[in-house]
């Protein structure tokens, strides 16, 4: 798990960005792939001196009969980028999947004049793409902690915690040290305070976790 600071994002997008000017392409368009691609894509703008930034949204379904995940575009729309050099812009190219979705979608319906891709990071063992820019290959496969999707992932790791935890060891009741203790140990990153104690309270909103009292937290079994 890699740990993504906000600092390290400006830096990043400001060197993704000096490659794309280094390139000689002139976007007169970004396109930013929502959610992961919204900051990258802002700050190219700002970088890069560009006025407009559509997105597209490009998301993975678990299809309820299916095994595996579907991409799919949510809330489709159309605009004429005709004449117009394009840039579509996103966090991270794992799979590639919703690149490639996106990629396809905005060539045939919104048929930019040239569409180029550039991403922060590119794991290439794993891709199905190669982007036309990126900031950073990445050889090994792990999690950018990005802080745009702090509290959701926190949230994410903690149930993972504490269903596995029930599954292997069957441990159903956590104190709010013990919870911050095993995330820790468990991903080697720490976060700021407020987003152990708001991903406990989610947990407990959707009934994954129930207050016993004031320090104690038990697992509710199904
Ligand atoms: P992909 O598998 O390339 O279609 O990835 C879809 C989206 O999932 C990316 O745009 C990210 O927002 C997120 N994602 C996938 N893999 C990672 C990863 N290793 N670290 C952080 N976010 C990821």
């Amino acid at each position: 798990m890699k740990l993504v600071t906000w600092e390290e994002i400006v830096e990043w997008s400001w060197g993704l960005a000096e490659k794309i000017r280094q390139s000689g392409y002139k976007p007169d368009v970004v396109i930013a792939i929502a959610r992961g691609g919204y900051v990258p894509a802002r700050l190219i703008c700002d970088f890069l001196g560009i006025e407009n930034l559509l997105s597209i949204q490009s998301q993975h379904w678990v299809e309820a009969a299916a095994k595996g995940e579907k991409a799919i575009i949510k809330f489709e729309y159309e605009v004429d980028l005709s004449g117009m050099n394009a840039l579509l812009v996103d966090d991270i190219v794992d799979t590639g999947e919703s690149v490639i979705l996106a990629r396809d979608f905005v060539k045939k319906r919104w048929k930019p004049k040239e569409l180029r891709i550039a991403v922060l990071q590119w794991i290439s063992p794993v891709a199905k793409i190669k982007p036309d820019y990126y900031y950073m290959e990445v050889k090994e496969w792990v999690w950018f902690q990005y802080p745009w999707t702090r509290l959701e992932d926190v949230t994410q790791f903690i149930k993972r915690i504490v269903t596995t935890e029930l599954k292997e060891h069957g441990k159903k009741r956590w104190t709010y040290s013990e919870i911050k203790e095993y995330f820790k140990e468990w991903y080697g990153i720490e976060v700021d305070e407020r987003y152990y104690r708001k991903a406990v309270e989610n947990l407990v909103e959707s009934g994954i976790l129930s207050r016993e009292s004031d320090d104690i937290y038990a697992l509710n079994v199904k």
